[in-house]
């Protein structure tokens, strides 16, 4: 075993550089978790993880400390595309942003049109690799993270010339199935990969990024070990089950971990009072704050239920909607904070003219009220359809907010009817009903409502747990040599 270990870690977004959602969570400290791990716990190995990102336009960092790393170009059909890769150092870490035309074109981290980004994120992940030459500094593993980077890892595999660089291991986490990146053989063509000649994936995934990723990667990690299992059955697997089973010897969850420096309530300036496990009737000082700066009825006897998050059917808020509307006769106030969906957008407004005095909406993404949100409410609702890992209703229990949640991926392996929070198996309104009464009977007797509270907010959801299991797979990636 080396006595350091290079890893590339690519992402297409990471804290504290720009976020979309709970990928860049994860981006922003598994690298640095890994990087603070005792030798104890890598084989007596220092983990060398640097991060690279695009140059997204919204990238926030300070100019002044970037500087640059290298210029190269990449080759593309019809000429070759400059490449200019900027430097920062975080918590000690390098991070590299690479920039160049496909990048610049595309004016958002992710854009409605998937030509666009099938054209950005393939040169991203070529760019990256090639930029490990440049630098003279060759990985043992290159670790990539969903459809964005999976290219990365099929280049390497299928025709990488360096010896140098193709005795990298793979690594690809899988933070969602679903979004395979879509029919890349343009993309291909046109950056002289090879297709796939393997017909273990079925003809349509063969030109796919994520596919590729999964075909090339030498250990596949969902991102929980439920979501792990679900995606090799036909109701999760996008019809890449049968595929996946075949590999289910190198497959395994790994939950996420949650940053609890930044997600912390005793010292979140967000909120109205910061509190701990031992003060939670000091939430109420939050929960006052919003229902004013919302205006709903200021009563904070009211069970206060809240959604944050993407808009998708992913998310099942049309199954949260019906509930709500199924539960008419309780005493409750809703507030969903997030955007998306256009339809589901338009399904939440309905709502909200069904129960005026008691439903508001912020359709747009707001760090400060979301923290005021999962610090001052009641219950956290997470009726997703499927959920590779979540973090949100991890976050809910670090501020003492009650998930209910239904049992699926990483919603059914951080939260435990009974004790941290309520569970529901149907994706269906009825089912989630039948939690939300179970909760709201709980709710009405504080007492045992603060022993929920108090359980969750112990949970141990730090990343140094998850960063070591997948030190584990470096490691056991290594010694297979
Ligand atoms: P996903 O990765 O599927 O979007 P997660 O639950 O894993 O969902 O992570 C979502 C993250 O993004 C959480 O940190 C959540 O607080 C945050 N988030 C999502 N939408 C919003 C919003 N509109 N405003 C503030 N924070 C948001």
């Amino acid at each position: 075993m080396p006595a350091k270990i290079k890893i590339l870690f690519l992402a297409a977004e990471a804290e504290p550089f720009v976020k979309i959602g709970g990928l860049a969570d994860v981006a922003g400290s598994l690298p640095l978790a890994l990087r603070s791990l005792p030798f104890e716990a890598t084989g007596g190995a220092m983990l060398d993880v640097r991060l690279v990102l695009p140059f997204h336009r919204a990238i926030r960092a300070e100019v002044a400390t970037l500087h640059q790393a290298a210029e190269f170009s990449v080759h593309r059909h019809g000429g070759n595309i400059p490449v200019q890769v900027l430097e920062i150092s975080s918590g000690g870490m390098p991070v590299y942003f690479i920039s160049g035309a496909p990048i610049s074109n595309s004016p958002t981290v992710y854009s409605p049109n998937p030509a666009l980004d099938r054209e950005k994120y393939a040169f991203f992940s070529l760019a990256a690799l090639e930029l490990t030459r440049q630098l003279d500094w060759y990985p043992d593993i290159v670790h990539a993270n969903d459809w964005h980077t999976a290219l990365a890892l099929y280049a390497l595999r299928s025709q990488q010339p360096d010896p140098q660089l193709r005795r990298a291991r793979t690594v690809f986490t899988v933070h969602n199935l679903p979004y395979m990146g879509g029919d890349g053989s343009d993309v291909l063509s046109a950056y002289g990969l090879m297709p796939l000649n393997d017909d273990s994936l079925p003809k349509w995934a063969q030109t796919q990024p994520l596919p590729l990723g999964l075909w090339s990667a030498d250990a596949i990690i969902p991102v929980s070990p439920t979501y792990a299992q679900e995606i090799q059955t036909p109701g999760f697997g996008c019809d890449l089950d049968p595929y996946l089973r075949t590999r289910t010897n190198n497959l395994s969850g790994i939950l996420n971990g949650l940053d609890i420096n930044t997600w912390n309530p005793e010292t979140d300036k967000a909120l109205a009072a910061c509190f701990n496990a031992n003060e939670l009737p000091v939430r109420a000082v939050n929960k006052a704050a919003l229902q004013k700066a919302l205006e709903l009825k200021d009563d904070t006897r009211i069970p206060l239920l809240v959604m944050i998050g993407r808009i998708d059917q992913q998310k099942g808020l049309d199954i949260a909607f019906e509930a709500l509307h199924l539960m008419a006769d309780k005493s409750w106030q809703f507030v969903l904070l997030g955007s998306g969906d256009r339809a589901l957008e338009d399904a939440a407004c309905r709502l909200q003219m069904d129960f005026p005095d008691r439903v508001r909406m912020a359709f747009r993404y707001d760090e400060a009220l979301g923290r005021l949100l999962y610090g001052g409410a009641d219950m956290f609702l997470m009726p997703s359809r499927y959920e590779p890992c979540g973090l949100a209703q991890m976050i809910a229990m670090r501020y003492g907010n009650v998930p209910v949640v239904r049992a699926t991926g990483g919603l059914k392996d951080t939260v435990e009817e009974g004790r941290t929070g309520f569970l529901f198996g149907e994706a269906s309104p009825g089912s989630m009903v039948e939690a939300l009464r179970r909760a709201l009977t709980v709710h009405a007797d504080p007492e045992k409502w603060q022993h929920y509270q108090r359980n969750g907010m112990r949970e141990d959801f730090s990343w140094p747990r998850s960063a070591r299991r997948y030190a584990s797979i470096y490691h056991s990636l290594l010694s297979g040599l």
